[in-house]
């Protein structure tokens, strides 16, 4: 008999209404929460929806076919979307990542990404727009996202061995056509893909050195991620994480590695280049060495909720604001007063007991 875990709280329906402050100053890119950190990076969950049932994330025994997903009427219109993300570049954002769900289920995408690619930094640059998808539409999607004006993808890739592929994105999808995702996105002309491979022990810890090896030379960077408590479904253990310096140690036995600076401050993943110059990896290490106080992103859910940290609780209803005929100033505002009241640092004080408290699920606000 298998056993169904069930969310007995729907987290999607705790949220806070932003207040909308009395006197603002304008957006000046420059907006600081409690512990100074800036606000850079907006990840926009498209959809809540996934062909996918990762057991990690979306496990098939809380998604199932009576799962109630967001009904469409409650999603952010691209409209919406592109109003919010202007806000949110007048107070320093520079990178926006869609994500879900699986971001390619949702309909004409590209035409989402045209609205945002011409939409200018606080200091007047181009907005870095990435996605991060599972692959499976991308032989389909990957010309039409760079006409669009995509500038980068990540593709999530768990495992190169056929029967852990299929087991951990429990759909029995297979990995040839994720790799030929990959491929039409490099062909579309993306550089630099990033493939993103979680580990969870004794699940898929032995793809490891096989990842790093197929990759290795190829000008595409694999990041490996610790498995993390986020949501309340995936049944997480402290037990089933391998700690980045485990996975280096893995990869440096049979091809020497060398640990480089980051690229910029805040950067999520620590780098490792190959000593023989044939590339890097990245591992993204929420659990063991916790980067709280370097981090500069918010999350806008599918229905138009803020959340300040991947770990939150509840989210700030903008759309409810939206919905309220609010000014772009007065969200601008709220938006300001949410951030400078910021004082997440969820990975910096996570224990088995933290991890059991009720946060919303990763599909939903973004990952
Ligand atoms: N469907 C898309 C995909 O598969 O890439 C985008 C959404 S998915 C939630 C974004 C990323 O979060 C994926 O790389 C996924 O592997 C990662 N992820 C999901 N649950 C996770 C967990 N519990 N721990 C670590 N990473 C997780």
């Amino acid at each position: 008999m298998t056993t169904k875990i069930m969310t007995i709280v729907d987290q999607r329906a705790a949220k806070l209404i932003p207040i909308i402050p009395l006197y603002s100053p304008a957006p000046s890119g420059l907006l600081q929460d409690t512990r100074g950190r800036l606000l850079r990076d907006l990840r926009i969950s498209v959809t809540d929806r996934c062909n996918f049932r990762c057991t990690y994330c979306m496990p098939k025994s809380v998604f199932d076919k009576d799962y109630q997903y967001l009904p469409k009427a409650e999603l952010l219109s691209f409209d919406d979307i592109t109003r919010m993300t202007q806000l949110f570049a007048a107070h320093g954002v520079e990178k926006i990542r869609l994500t879900g769900g699986e971001p390619l289920l949702r309909k004409n995408l590209e035409v989402l990404i045209e609205m945002l690619a011409v939409l200018k930094t606080h200091d007047g640059k181009p907005l870095d727009i990435a996605l991060t998808t599972n692959g499976s539409l991308l032989s389909k999607k990957a010309h039409l996202l760079k006409a669009a004006g995509l500038k980068r993808v990540t593709v999530s890739l768990d495992s190169l061995n056929e029967a852990t592929f299929r087991a951990m994105n429990d759909v029995d999808f297979p990995v040839a056509d994720v790799l030929s995702g990959i491929a039409a996105a490099h062909e579309a002309g993306f550089s630099s893909i990033k493939i993103n491979m979680v580990v969870k022990k004794g699940v898929n810890d032995q793809d490891v050195v096989a990842m790093a090896r197929h990759f290795k030379g190829s000008g595409h960077i694999v990041r490996f991620i610790e498995f993390m408590d986020v949501g309340s479904s995936n049944g997480w253990r402290m037990n089933d994480v391998v700690p980045s310096a485990e996975i280096v140690r893995m990869i440096n036995a049979e091809m020497p590695l060398i640990e480089v600076g980051s690229n910029y401050s805040g950067e999520v993943a620590q780098r490792w280049a190959y000593a023989d110059g044939s590339g890097e990896i990245g591992l993204i290490s929420s659990v063991t060495q916790a980067f709280c106080s370097t981090c500069t992103r918010a999350r806008l859910s599918t229905d138009g909720k803020l959340y300040t940290c991947l770990f939150s609780q509840s989210g700030h209803d903008l759309r409810a604001l939206m919905r309220l005929g609010k000014s772009d100033k007065e969200i601008a505002g709220a938006i300001g007063l949410i951030w400078n009241q910021r004082e997440d640092q969820y990975s910096e004080i996570r224990t088995e007991e933290t991890a059991r408290k009720k946060k919303v699920e990763m599909s939903y606000i973004g990952g």
